[in-house]
């Protein structure tokens, strides 16, 4: 069969569809760039904001537009709305969420401990765009119940993956020429809280870095209540990527009480030190939601504030989206619209400024980059894009592509996109 496939949202969602690529490929079906020439299309959903989910039909539509064989739609937005994704052309069966990892072997009707992994190296999926990064789905689900959040209800009951699972994933992503793998989950910081032998996600980090010869290990967003200084011993290791997502939510002690986040802006603040004190240069970047239910003028100013102390490395700014299901859906006190929209660009306004003061301090430095895009520019080259590992945008010029490479780089000046480096000529001969 051609399978194509895709996915919106997520690392998580990301991880998973590049599984499914993986078992196709190892059950010997060819997987296509684009949905016309597809005998089967598998659509990875996402219900995070209503305009995620309006995308996730709106992909799945597409798909069937283009001609594609059947459709299957799995992933949140599939999972809490499953007679309306049943309903939409082309859908030829759903997959919720508690039955995701099984798809391909339900669908083939293959034993799942029978696919030949072990040959089959991870490969970018044809189509979107090639990435470099490879996301290694570390676990699922989370026991906490924030008030906005509607993964928690999407995804079910925390669960974490086996370590020697999560290495094999590693292993077939550096056999594929990986550079950089990043560890996801819902709920990352709960990798191993659900074993009969409680482990922490800092085991898992340890046997990984013990174990694997990824050049890069990131991690992906962790919930700062599960983390302590000790954890920050990790980053001795200089493999592990210099870059921390902490969620903060929002800077107003009373708005995370209400959101029934296990943090409040004192304990963040302390986690911060400590992480700044153990691992020099760390970026450590953020999500802020703001016009949250009962968020006041005053509650408002004091998340600007708090998120102006931190000085953030970067930050994702999202307008409260009221998620059926969830709690906070059911409060009063929801913000108008002028003046959620006037609240998101007044945060963004911080991070934008915090995030050109990091980026400035490195100006003169020279950095490792794993470069992911290139443009043409003709005789003189290519433009070149990439990330170091505390998370900086770099753009370049080259000689040729550099897709998947790092190389060093000297950061010479800041602009709109990010940072402007000059690659050495010995890095790219
Ligand atoms: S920790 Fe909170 S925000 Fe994160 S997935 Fe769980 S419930 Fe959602």
């Amino acid at each position: 069969m051609k399978i194509y496939l895709n996915t919106i949202g997520c690392r998580l969602n990301q991880s998973e569809i590049e599984t499914y690529a993986r078992q196709f490929r190892a059950a010997g079906h060819t997987l296509v760039s684009d949905p016309a020439e597809a005998d089967l299309t598998v659509v990875n959903t996402c219900t995070v904001t209503t305009a995620a989910a309006a995308d996730s039909r709106k992909m799945i539509r597409a798909a069937a537009r283009a001609g594609s064989g059947e459709v299957i739609a799995t992933g949140c937005w599939a999972t809490m709305e499953p007679m309306a994704a049943a309903g939409l052309p082309g859908v030829s069966s759903v997959v919720l969420n508690d039955e995701k990892d099984e798809l391909v072997s339900k669908l083939l009707q293959i034993q799942p401990e029978a696919f030949d992994m072990d040959p089959v190296a991870r490969e970018p999926i044809p189509g979107a765009r090639l990435r470099t990064r490879a996301f290694i789905k570390v676990q699922d689900g989370c026991d906490n119940h924030c008030t906005f959040c509607i993964t928690t209800v999407a995804r079910g009951k925390g669960r974490s993956r086996a370590k020697e699972e999560i290495l094999a994933d590693i292993q077939a992503a550096i056999a594929g020429g990986a550079q950089e793998v990043v560890l996801t989950g819902v709920h990352l910081g709960s990798w191993g809280q659900d074993f009969a032998e409680r482990a922490h996600l800092r085991d898992l980090v340890t046997y990984l870095l013990e174990n694997s010869d990824a050049p890069r290990i990131r991690l992906s967003s962790l919930e700062p209540w599960d983390l302590d200084a000790d954890f920050f011993s990790l980053w001795q290791n200089q493999r592990l990527a210099r870059h921390l997502h902490l969620p903060l939510q929002s800077g107003s002690a009373a708005t995370l009480r209400r959101m029934a986040r296990k943090t409040t802006p004192d304990d963040f603040a302390q986690l911060v030190q400590a992480a700044r004190t153990a691992i020099p240069e760390i970026a450590i970047t953020t999500d802020v939601i703001v016009a949250f239910p009962g968020e006041s003028e005053s509650e408002f100013a004091e998340s600007m504030a708090f998120v102006r102390q931190i000085n953030f490395a970067g930050g994702h700014v999202f307008t409260y989206s009221a998620r059926p299901g969830t709690g906070a859906a059911r409060m009063s006190g929801h913000v108008d619209h002028a003046l959620r929209k006037s609240r998101n660009a007044q945060m963004r306004a911080v991070f934008e400024a915090s995030a050109r003061q990091y980026q400035n301090q490195f100006i003169g430095q020279e950095l490792p980059v794993l470069w992911e895009s290139a443009t043409a520019l003709g005789p003189q080259g290519w433009t070149v894009s990439g990330l170091t590992d505390n998370y900086l945008r770099v753009t370049a010029q080259a000689p040729r592509t550099l897709w998947n490479v790092i190389t060093t780089v000297k950061l010479t000046q800041v602009n709109n996109q990010g940072l402007i480096g000059v690659i050495p000529v010995t890095s790219v001969q």
